[in-house]
């Protein structure tokens, strides 16, 4: 048989290696391809090689035919061994041949590749296999995707334009090929470099030898994109930056709240070492300046938002409290849960905000407190007051004469007074009450839990003697003292601002009746005084809306039955109150400027009535009501003057001044020459009320009125009361012998008129007469009226 025919026999068999053996010499008649691949000789080789420097196993065990599979190495053409398994047997047909079979336990390098692709493709990596000439043996998916290889150039399988595409991806890195081949040409080391791609993309290539059993094949990249892991790590960095050099301190605690770890400005603040604080619970800062409400509190809003935030007080190393700004957060995402706390140093801010305070608070000279804090304290003090039912004082206090001292001591001297003052004030009152400085020379004090009068009045009096206590000041001893106004609350139920005002005016009260002294308000002297003053307020605004009317009442000659004229008696047409007499609005503005405003518009008004009647052919006499403080303005007379100047028509001679409340008057002989100076323009007096005040034989004397008026009531009760006829009697008396006319008002009936007549008075006003009416009526009534005839015989 010749080798071809031997090698005939040998069919290929899948992979398996067949070598037919000369069983007399021992050599190599025929291999199969198999063999020569996985052998690494050529056919020429194998054929007359001896077996053994093949197959190195016991060779007369093999040479007795084993056809079980046994695992044993091969030697191969470039020295290495190939892991077999091999069985061999002798065919009957031909005795003197052995054939080994073998299967190659090894993987191919495609294989082994594939394998380590396997691998890596779940690392995510990307796989290069290059062989030692460095063309692509092998390449995985993730290769393709971060070097951005179309589908179409891999499956053309195109070295070059696999590596054109690396190479754009690289930017500059021309024959990429080549310097990877070039990176370890002893093809031994395992290296490891970072690649920066044109796009920004970060890429980790990794290079080790391939081999196939001891042989270097070729080389393995792997190249991985490392951008997000780069940058990941970069923010790591950049966060334990900030966590080393914040300027705040930073704690993380783990979810049971015991610190994990501290950065330096926490060590800074706190002056403990991160090793003292690791471990243990922030509450070993704790200064007990704030209670475990306070904690559970935090605890509580952390457990309810994630987050807290606030100031406290903790305690460092040294033992020195500092005031910080905490601020917690849980990071939620973090498993288990954190707290990370962030705290600065505040107690340099809050030493300013206390100066801040100080300064808003407190008065700069003496140092107790200002006006604003203690209006503060006022509002507290009312609200307490009120929930506990116990009184409270106000107390304004002003230094008599504190102006004299400036002026004689010197400013300098003022100021140590008051601060003296101050001081001995304060000392002189309890704990919980509040001496302020108002303001200059004047001070406040709220004095709360007042127990009832007897200690008001006490409380009062230490104050007087402290402040009228001598003060030596340098060489100078100083006696002052101080006025007090005081009110007490709820008796006056006001706001702090208006208690402080009603204070004020106490004490000004007390200034005016004599100093050194205290005046309480009186809360119902006020109430009346803003009534009065509303009411005042409400008048002159009835004079505006011109809601005022005079009425006329008849005044006649009861022995002739003339018509002699008219009083113009005020009215008020109140929009709400239908019409008010004088006597309800008149006693309130009784004294005020609003009596001669309203004076001056009784004047015009009688005056444009006259005109009209005067128009209508009737010439009626009009007498007015004049207050005294009205009759004392300085121009009285001269408004007079052009008031009859303002109305030619009427003669002054019928125009009459009824002068009120004489006794009221000051200065009679300036009256009564006003008077006179009135009479000489025509215009004519009478005295009412005539008889009431004490005085009024003085007045009959030196006041040159034309006419007396007796007074009503009088007149009234003459009939059966012995004392009034005596009066009347003696008026009418007085009045002949003065030379005056004299007219009798409050004629209520006919029976009074008789006895006036009889006495000697004919003139007379009153009811049994007429009642006022409004000026429309006189002029009708004047026409009909006729005196009763019980008078004709009088
Ligand atoms: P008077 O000046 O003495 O005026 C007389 C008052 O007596 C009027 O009251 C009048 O209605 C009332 N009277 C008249 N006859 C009788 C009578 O027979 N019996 C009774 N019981 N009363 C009678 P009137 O109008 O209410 O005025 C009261 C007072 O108000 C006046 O007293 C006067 O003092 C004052 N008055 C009235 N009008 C004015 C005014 O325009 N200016 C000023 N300053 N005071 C006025
Ligand atoms: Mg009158
Ligand atoms: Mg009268």
């Amino acid at each position: 048989m010749t080798t071809d025919d031997y090698n005939g026999l040998l069919i290929e068999y899948g992979d398996e290696i067949l070598i037919l053996v000369d069983l007399a010499t021992l050599r190599i008649r025929a291999a199969n391809g198999a063999a020569t691949r996985h052998l690494g000789y050529t056919q020429d080789e194998l054929i007359g090689k001896p077996v053994t420097d093949i197959v190195r196993e016991d060779i007369p065990l093999g040479l007795l035919g084993d056809t079980r599979r046994v695992e044993t190495r091969y030697r191969r053409a470039d020295g290495g061994t190939l892991a077999v398994s091999r069985s061999a047997f002798r065919p009957t047909a031909h005795p003197e041949l052995l054939v080994i079979g073998a299967i190659s336990c090894e993987p191919p390098l495609s294989d082994t590749v594939a394998h380590l692709g396997a691998a890596l493709e779940a690392a995510g990596a990307g796989l290069l296999l290059l062989d030692q000439d460095g063309h692509i043996a092998s390449m995985n998916r993730q290769f393709a995707e971060i070097w951005r290889i179309p589908g179409q150039t891999l499956e053309a399988g195109d070295d070059a334009a696999i590596f054109q595409r690396v190479e754009s991806c690289m930017g500059d890195a021309k024959a990429y090929r080549q310097r990877l081949l070039a990176i370890h040409p002893d093809g031994e080391d395992e290296t490891c470099d970072l690649l920066k791609l044109a796009d920004g993309r970060l890429v980790e290539r990794k290079s080790r030898p391939a081999r196939l059993g001891r042989k270097i094949i070729g080389r393995v990249f792997s190249f991985t994109d490392v951008t997000e892991d780069k940058a990941r790590e970069s923010q790591l960095k950049l966060a334990a930056g900030v966590f080393s050099n914040a300027h705040e301190g930073i704690i993380i605690a783990d979810a049971a709240g015991n610190i994990i770890d501290v950065n330096a400005a926490f060590c800074h603040i706190t002056g403990y070492e991160r090793e003292e604080s690791i471990g243990r619970n922030p509450r070993f800062l704790a200064s007990g300046r704030q209670g475990l409400e306070f904690y559970q509190a935090m605890w509580k809003e952390l457990s309810v938002y994630g987050h807290w935030e606030g100031e406290l007080w903790n305690r460092a190393k040294s033992g020195k409290l500092y005031a910080e700004r905490l601020s917690i957060s849980t990071v939620e995402d973090s498993v288990p849960r954190h707290y990370v706390a962030i705290l600065s140093d505040i107690t340099e801010l809050k030493e300013y905000q206390r100066q801040i305070e100080r300064m808003a608070h407190y008065d700069g000279l003496t140092g107790v407190p200002n006006r604003a804090l203690l209006a503060d304290r006022l509002n507290l003090a009312i609200v307490q007051a009120q929930r506990y039912q116990r009184p409270l004082m106000l107390i304004y206090l002003d230094i008599d004469g504190f102006k004299n001292i400036n002026d004689l001591h010197g400013h300098e001297t003022g100021d140590q007074l008051l601060v003296a003052l101050a001081h001995r004030l304060r000392d002189a009152l309890r704990e919980g009450d509040t001496l302020a400085r108002l303001g200059g020379d004047e001070f406040g004090a709220v004095i709360t839990d007042v127990d009832g009068p007897g200690e008001c009045k006490h409380i009062l009096e230490r104050l007087l003697n402290v402040a009228a206590s001598p003060i030596t000041l340098r060489q100078n001893t100083l006696q002052l003292s101080a006025s007090l106004g005081v009110t007490l609350f709820p008796q006056d139920n006001s706001n702090a601002d208006t208690l402080l005002r009603h204070a004020a005016q106490a004490m000004y009260q007390a200034k005016q009746t004599g100093k050194n002294r205290y005046a309480l308000f009186d809360p119902e002297k006020e109430q009346q005084t803003q009534t009065h003053h509303r009411s005042l307020e409400r008048i002159a605004q009835a004079i505006e809306q011109n809601e005022f009317e005079l009425y006329f009442q008849p005044k006649v000659n009861m022995r002739t039955g003339a018509f002699i004229g008219a009083e113009a008696l005020i009215r008020w047409n109140h929009p709400e109150r239908g019409l008010v007499p004088p006597g309800d609005f008149l006693p309130s503005i009784e004294g005020s400027e609003l009596t001669v405003r309203l004076g001056e518009w009784v004047m015009d008004a009688a005056l444009r009535q006259m005109v009209l009647w005067r128009d209508a052919g009737l010439d009626i006499a009009v007498s007015v009501n004049i207050a005294a403080n009205h009759l004392q303005q300085p121009d009285f007379l001269r408004k007079l003057e052009k008031k009859l100047a303002a109305h030619p028509t009427v003669s002054p001679e019928r125009f009459e001044l009824e002068v009120l409340e004489t006794a009221a008057i000051e200065g009679i002989s300036q009256i009564s020459s006003l008077i006179e100076n009135c009479q000489a323009l025509g215009v004519s007096f009478s005295l009412d009320d005539f008889g009431t005040g004490y005085s009024s034989l003085t007045y009959l004397r030196r006041l040159p009125a034309n006419m007396l008026k007796i007074d009503q009531s009088f007149v009234r009760d003459m009939l059966w009361s012995a004392g009034d006829k005596a009066i009347v009697e003696g008026i009418i008396g007085l009045a002949s012998a003065f030379r005056r006319a004299v007219i009798a008002e409050g004629v209520e009936t006919e029976e009074h008129g008789k006895l006036l007549l009889h006495l000697g008075c004919d003139l007379a006003q009153g009811y049994g007469i007429a009642r006022p009416m409004p000026a429309s009526r006189l002029p009708s009534w004047a026409s009909v009226w006729r005196p009763p005839p019980l008078w004709a015989n009088g």
